[in-house]
């Protein structure tokens, strides 16, 4: 199985910050679980100053579809 990637993924949302390091936030609801009591919704990564670029390769360990992976190999 290919590795999640946020990169690809449609639930992946870019927010801007005026003081220039933006962020990214995972909008899928199976992942609210993960987001601090600061976030709506949980933060894959903050990007360089003024850049949109994901500084995450691949996914973060609390991803849905990653733990899904992880179950569906332990069954
Ligand atoms: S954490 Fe998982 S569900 Fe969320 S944007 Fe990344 S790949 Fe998609």
């Amino acid at each position: 199985m290919a590795e999640i990637r946020c990169e690809e993924c449609n639930y992946k949302a870019f927010r801007e910050d005026k003081a220039g390091v933006n962020r990214w936030y995972c909008k899928n609801p199976a992942a609210e679980f993960a987001r601090s009591e600061c976030e709506p919704t949980p933060m894959i990564c903050r990007t360089k100053r003024h850049s949109k670029e994901l500084t995450i390769k691949t996914s973060p360990k609390w991803c849905p579809f990653r733990r899904k992976h992880i179950s569906n190999k332990e069954e």
